[in-house]
């Protein structure tokens, strides 16, 4: 049986706005399960509702098979972490992690023993007595997690935790977080917008758009094998291939012409770095098409570039590992190898078709 269990929760605010439409995920022990999706998608009112804070409307939250309806959020064994780091001002580290035990009547000794733990988990053991006013973003954010840790919650739930964080500092603690989240073993749901942090961080993603759920998989299927258009979008770039007889031709090519006669106003992308220069392009046995192009655009990024170019399938950006090997001459004319496992087809629908 999974940990966690959400059975088709819809959540409506008001008369007409439905932020949560026939929601169904579930979450095993130990897994680190992240809602992905852009502002306004619902991620955080799911978070909510499994935390207890909002009432759905219709559906069911079950931990261990025993729903949570009419659990009060103290009582649900969860512990959470908010993208602004709500901290105490006027209390010292110590007294921020021992502020839920005392307020579950913890006894004093015990507080000794389990915060200094916490603190260590996080590598703040040695800030235990200072002020979290003259701390920086990340070592605020570290005492929000144990907080939320301190309290040894069967779940952890985290909202947006690194987002007012600088880049860097973003990375560095999302593997801290992950570690800690692996070492302890329990459940966690993480709330973000990132993709990049979402493939980097999670077992697997739950893909929301408009309050329900696009997809629900690995980080690689989900950005290997994306299921519907907004997916494939979303997560990671695309470059959409402009309807027309080059398209047609192409599709000739590659064999897909049957599948997209069958789909009418089909839509065809494919990755930036799933196309080859075609000079570069390795034989791979699998059908391949080429259209030629010229260069538009070159932006060097050090290990990798990215061009555009200009073809009768549209503008098409190529990314290009090892930059300083290729010989790049704008409005230089370049083939582009595109094999058919690079190209993926979605039907008006924009659900995802022979793949
Ligand atoms: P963000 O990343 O911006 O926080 P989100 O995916 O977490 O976005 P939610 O906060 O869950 O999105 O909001 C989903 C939708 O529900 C939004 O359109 C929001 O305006 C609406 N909403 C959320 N809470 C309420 C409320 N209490 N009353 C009315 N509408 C609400």
């Amino acid at each position: 049986m999974a940990y966690l269990t959400v059975a088709n929760a819809t959540k409506r605010f008001g008369e007409t706005f439905t932020a949560l439409k026939d929601v169904s995920i579930s979450v095993e022990r130990g897994e680190f399960f992240t809602l992905l999706g852009p502002s306004g998608c619902g991620k955080t009112t799911l978070l909510r509702s499994i935390a207890g804070f909002n009432q759905l409307t219709s559906g069911s939250i079950l931990i261990e098979g025993r729903d949570l309806g009419s659990v009060p959020p103290h009582k649900r064994d969860i512990g959470m972490v908010f993208q602004d780091y709500a901290v105490f001002p006027h209390l010292t580290v110590f007294d921020n992690v021992a502020f839920g035990l005392k307020a579950r009547k913890v006894a004093k000794d015990e507080i000794a023993r389990r915060v200094p733990q916490a603190l260590d988990a996080v590598r703040l053991g040695a800030l235990a007595d200072r002020l979290p006013a003259a701390m920086s973003g990340g070592q605020q954010q570290r005492i929000g997690l144990a907080r939320a840790m301190v309290i040894n919650p069967q779940l952890l739930l985290m909202d947006e935790p690194l987002s007012n964080l600088d880049a860097k500092l973003r990375v560095e603690l999302r593997e801290e977080i992950r570690d800690i989240q692996k070492q302890i073993g329990i459940a966690a749901i993480y709330v973000t917008h990132d993709q990049e942090e979402a493939l980097a961080i999670s077992d697997r993603i739950c893909v929301m758009s408009n309050g329900h759920v696009e997809q629900l998989g690995t980080p690689q299927q989900i950005y290997g094998n994306p299921q519907t258009l907004f997916v494939a979008s979303f997560v990671g770039t695309i470059n959409a291939l402009q309807p027309g007889a080059a398209l047609d031709g192409l599709l000739t090519t590659l064999g897909l012409a049957e599948l997209a006669a069958v789909h009418a106003n089909s839509k065809w992308v494919v990755r930036p770095e799933n196309l080859v220069i075609a000079k570069v392009a390795a034989a791979s046995g699998e059908p391949q098409a080429t259209i030629s192009g010229r260069i538009a655009k070159y932006t060097y990024l050090g290990r990798e570039a990215h061009l555009q170019i200009r073809t009768d399938l549209g503008d098409l950006v190529v990314h290009v590992a090892n930059p300083d090997r290729t010989s790049v001459q704008l409005e230089g004319e370049v083939t582009v190898a595109v094999a058919r496992s690079a190209v993926l087809g979605f039907d008006a629908d924009g659900k995802r078709i022979g793949g």
